[in-house]
């Protein structure tokens, strides 16, 4: 006779690589879900119904219209509410499953708070859409020895890695250093089909399953979906030699203070964002590739206003943001523009 919890789940663990015994480690887990908008809000999505027995899900910006044609959690209420998205998602996914925790962190994470965000987590899976937390979440998986899937999506393509301390590769085998502001595509910069971020959701949430069953694979390997055209690469990344990660076990951006400074200016919804080492920006390309929000542009700065947001940014990096309410959502923000 089956417990009623696995009733609920009979066609998951009628498979047999996953059984009964496999269900019970998915109950018994910790997954933690960084960054909850399109990739992210699709892998939490399925693994909240595969019965995952904890969830953390962290996010430091809020719902807005235009998140609406990719991010498969939230509705037009959300928008309209602006509401903080880890706690609209984990709101929604609530419904989904009443028997499962699930304890939604409106936050950007940084090295300062990371260890208590992610604690007791068995995997984290990568919904972020900035490199800066990508290597940060690299390293903070290596010093504790937690495995993580490295996501991406951008433009009609997918990228996707298992990474599984304490042997690489890891990201930075893959991307050594943190490329400039400015460089990276983002999805505010090439845009995104809808449908992609969503399968690529599905693709880490069932390889979040292999994880926590045991069933990953030996060597992961670095797999590239071009879905417009349908191009599929398997790429076995090979260790870096020298890789200050997975190879020297020296975790600069846990250690690190965090990467900009970001400052309240008092009394006018303001805040101030001075990047470290950022060097100069292409004021005139980062204006030329920017397509959301209104823009105005002089010699020595850009200023975009969305979403009720303005931001001014210098050629030095330095930016000021007003309107947005809160501190992450103004980096959030910055981040867009500069591609972070
Ligand atoms: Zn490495």
């Amino acid at each position: 006779m089956l417990a009623a919890d696995d009733h609920r789940y009979r066609r998951q663990s009628l498979f047999p690589p996953i059984g009964l015994a496999g269900q019970r480690r998915l109950g018994a887990a910790t997954v933690a879900v960084v960054g909850c908008g399109a990739t992210g809000g699709a892998t939490a999505q399925l693994l909240a119904r595969a019965g995952i027995g904890r969830l953390v899900m962290v996010d430091r910006d809020l719902v807005a219209e235009d998140n609406l044609h990719r991010q498969v959690l939230f509705n037009e209420s959300d928008a309209r509410e602006m509401r903080p998205k880890a706690e609209a998602a984990a709101a929604h996914l609530r419904e989904v499953n009443s028997q499962i925790k699930i304890e939604p962190a409106v936050a950007h994470l940084h090295a300062g708070n990371i260890d208590e965000l992610l604690a007791g987590t068995d995997l984290v899976v990568d919904g972020t859409d900035n490199v800066a937390t990508r290597f940060l979440l690299n390293d903070w998986a290596f010093a504790n020895t937690i495995p993580w899937i490295y996501v991406g999506a951008v433009g009609g393509e997918g990228m996707l890695m298992p990474v599984a301390p304490p042997h690489g590769p890891c990201l930075r085998c893959l991307l050594p250093e943190p490329p400039p502001p400015g460089v990276l595509a983002t999805c505010d910069t090439a845009g995104v089909v809808g449908p992609v971020p969503a399968a690529m959701g599905a693709m880490a949430a069932t390889e979040a399953i292999k994880l926590v069953i045991g069933a990953g694979e030996r060597e992961p390997r670095l797999r590239s979906i071009d879905f417009w055209h349908w191009r599929v690469h398997t790429i076995a990344l090979p260790v870096r030699q020298g890789c200050p990660t997975c190879v020297e076990g020296r975790f600069e951006f846990l250690e690190a203070q965090p990467g900009s400074r970001l400052t309240e200016i008092c009394g006018r919804d303001s805040y101030q964002i001075v990047p470290r080492d950022c060097g100069s920006l292409d004021l005139a390309w980062i204006a030329s590739r920017w397509k959301g929000g209104n823009q105005t542009r002089s010699k020595s700065f850009i200023r975009i206003e969305e979403g009720g947001m303005r931001l001014v940014l210098f050629a030095d990096g330095r930016a000021l943001i007003e309107g947005a309410g809160e501190a992450g959502r103004a980096q959030a923000f910055y981040d867009r523009v500069v591609g972070a």
